[in-house]
């Protein structure tokens, strides 16, 4: 049923503390009910995709977005015979090392760590099923497959990824991870611009006809008008935002079967050794997308109410890192231990990395109460 040139369960290159295969699961399977059953996944219920989670229950979160890039990368997995597991495993794992607040946190948080290797969310998502999750009695983390943690670095600087073994040769290399994860990283990509299009005109932020001056947007919106004259509102965007979904998959399992036509690569070891993704929209559909994501920065992203929004929750997150990392003993008791033990091995830089491991891990809702906390003297301690 696989392509040869799929990650096959049998061939992986195995989990970093070896463990006796599952008896009626696949390898991949297992990595995808590990990331289900763990905290950091549980916790994107309350964390921000772009609108705080606190403003209305309709907008996604990370972890709608991240079941809606499972959705996108099976669909596409299944017409190009790739692994369906791992893309989804993937996916389902590719946000947990988000910061609250999105974007804003992670570019705070990032700030914040500048003087200590700073922060990388990806990185940190990679940390999280690597080292934080505590759940087994033989390794820290989940322990995942080697193809599971390929995908879930989508990037990371040069200098990170000398530290990161086996899993941080390809960017040292200029090599390609497996398909499945090339997959799962247009998937993301996919969810986030048509999404972030409907969660923007449920905001009220832009509408959808002012997105009609988008081509990707218009071609859907027009053909929509002219099969339901009389259809309105929310039905409206909503077909015309599956439209756009459906164009976008459409073509990337199109123009990726004629790439892996053309290329034939015999195994995943061919995969990995291109230099480019074999995975891949058309240029013509590349080009209309990317005018996408021009769109959604200047009207939804760099809108003054997201704007405002951003501020205040860059402003929480710079705040409790200043005031943790100038007093860890005000850390919680796991953390507290951790900090003072990574300050005297390891200088303030270690403090640092434990402090920001807390932050990262919060939700909105708990960043914000941890900050009334920290600083209203009218609120319980
Ligand atoms: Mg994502």
């Amino acid at each position: 049923m696989l392509a040869p040139y799929a990650a096959h369960d049998e061939r992986s290159r195995g989990r970093r503390y070896p463990e006796p295969p599952p008896h009626y699961r696949t390898e991949f399977q297992r990595d995808r009910d590990r990331i289900i059953h763990c905290n950091a996944f549980r916790r994107l219920a309350y964390k921000t995709q772009v609108f705080v989670n606190h403003e209305g229950d309709l907008y996604r979160t990370r972890v709608t977005h991240s079941i809606e890039v499972a959705q996108i990368g099976r669909t596409i997995a299944a017409a190009l015979a790739l692994n369906e597991t791992l893309t989804e495993a993937i996916a389902l794992a590719h946000d947990l090392g988000h910061t609250p607040f999105g974007h804003a946190g992670q570019e705070a948080l990032n700030a914040c760590m500048r003087d200590f290797g700073g922060f990388e969310h990806n990185l940190q998502s990679l940390r999280t099923v690597d080292e934080l999750e505590e759940r087994y009695a033989l390794f820290s983390g989940l322990n995942l497959t080697f193809e599971c943690r390929e995908g879930i670095l989508k990037h990371c600087s040069l200098t990170k990824a000398q530290q990161l073994g086996d899993v941080g040769e390809r960017f040292l290399q200029r090599h390609q991870p497996s398909l499945e994860a090339q997959l799962a990283n247009l998937a993301d990509e996919i969810a986030y611009n048509n999404h972030d299009i409907d969660d923007g005109i449920r905001a009220g932020l832009i509408t959808l006809e002012a997105a009609a001056e988008v081509p990707l947007v218009q071609r859907h919106h027009d053909e929509v008008r002219k099969l339901y004259p009389e259809l309105a509102g929310r039905r409206r965007v909503h077909e015309t935002v599956r439209r756009m979904v459906n164009s976008l998959v459409v073509d990337v399992i199109q123009s990726s079967s004629e790439r892996l036509r053309a290329a034939q690569p015999a195994d995943i070891e061919q995969v990995r050794a291109r230099a480019q993704p074999l995975i891949a929209m058309s240029d013509a559909m590349h080009a209309q997308n990317v005018e996408l994501k021009q769109f959604l920065r200047e009207h939804v992203y760099r809108h003054h109410r997201v704007l405002r929004m951003t501020t205040k929750a860059q402003r929480v997150i710079t705040q409790l890192f200043e005031t943790l990392m100038e007093n860890p003993k005000l850390l919680p008791d796991e953390y507290r231990d951790h900090a003072l033990q990574a300050r005297q091995r390891d200088g303030d830089g270690g403090g640092a990395r434990i402090v920001c491991d807390y932050i990262a891990g919060m939700t909105d809702r708990y960043a914000i109460l941890e900050h009334q906390r920290l600083f209203d003297p009218a609120e319980r301690t």
